[in-house]
């Protein structure tokens, strides 16, 4: 396991905020070590970086939306170019994520229309009762974070606007939301004010989305307006990956498996693909592993 109190913090990584007076809820995402952990598990092409930065960030921003409440992961999948960007994001603001991607990647766009069938998979497990559930929504309109307004507005039925970028450096976002209201009167009101923050929002370019922090992007975007700005956030890289769930991983591949591949390199070398912890299993291993199999019959995730 990647152990996280060596990996350095952003201390300012998820900043919430709100309208004072009406139902309108903000969220803001400004990752450089965390997301430098992530870029630097791989060689990532230039393209496909952006791709998962933004990723990133919109997991961090959903992480920290409060009407979401729980450990969210995205999942981008179905595209031969990108077969896989996934990112994680769990309350307490440990982030993990990755991409795998083909050849011909680099030099094309990754851009929605350019990734035909591709969807997106959001799942949020309630922190409060730890039910999991999954929301679906092609990937669509001209970029990532339209297709994710797309999901809030289909899925949670709140009006959403989302604005991501990346570079090498660092991934952000902003995403502001009109919560449900009792009354005619208060959601008009919320109507209007989430209107007056979405074009402003809309006025924000990818360079003072990465260069500003949370106080100097809204003074920027609403120095006329009476907001409220909460205390930030800590995000770090963190791995869940360990030796236990490797193991169990080994379980579901079978014994007659697990031993096939022991006979042919002469170990099981397992590396974890999120931070390259490596989780080698020689024949004793392997023989711990299949003798507390009826222990622990439930299959696991891997990692
Ligand atoms: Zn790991």
């Amino acid at each position: 396991m990647n152990d996280s109190l060596f990996t350095p913090v952003d201390p300012e990584g998820i900043r919430r905020f709100l309208f004072e007076g009406a139902g309108v809820r903000g969220v803001i995402v400004r990752l450089e070590h965390s997301w430098r952990q992530i870029l630097g598990r791989d060689q990532y092409p230039e393209n496909v970086a952006r791709l998962l930065g933004e990723l990133t960030a919109a997991t961090a921003l959903f992480a920290g939306d409060i009407q979401l409440a729980g450990q969210v992961s995205v999942q981008l999948k179905a595209s031969p170019l990108l077969p896989l960007a996934f990112a994680e994001c769990s309350p307490e603001g440990h982030l993990r994520g990755l991409a795998r991607w083909s050849e011909g990647a680099a030099t094309s766009s990754l851009a929605p229309d350019a990734l035909p069938g591709a969807v997106l998979a959001i799942t949020i497990e309630r922190q409060e009762n730890g039910v999991r559930y999954q929301g679906l929504v092609p990937l669509q309109g001209d970029s990532l974070a339209r297709s994710f307004e797309a999901y809030f507005a289909q899925s949670e039925q709140l009006p959403t606007t989302i604005h991501l970028a990346a570079h090498a450096g660092a991934c952000a976002g902003v995403l502001i939301q009109q919560i449900p209201a009792e009354g005619g009167i208060a959601r008009e009101r919320d109507a209007i004010t989430f209107e007056h923050a979405r074009i402003l929002a809309d006025t924000l370019d990818a360079s003072e989305l990465l260069g500003l922090d949370a106080t100097e992007l809204l003074r920027r975007l609403y120095h006329e307006d009476d907001l409220r700005l909460f205390d930030a956030n800590p995000v770090r890289f963190h791995c869940r990956c360990s030796r236990e769930r490797v193991a169990a991983m080994l379980r579901t591949l079978g014994r007659e498996e697990a031993f096939a591949v022991l006979a042919e390199c002469g170990q099981v070398a397992v590396t974890c693909e999120f931070c390259n912890e490596p989780y080698p299993f020689d024949g004793i291993d392997l023989e711990q592993v299949f003798a507390s199999e009826t222990l622990n019959a439930a299959p696991q995730r891997a990692q």
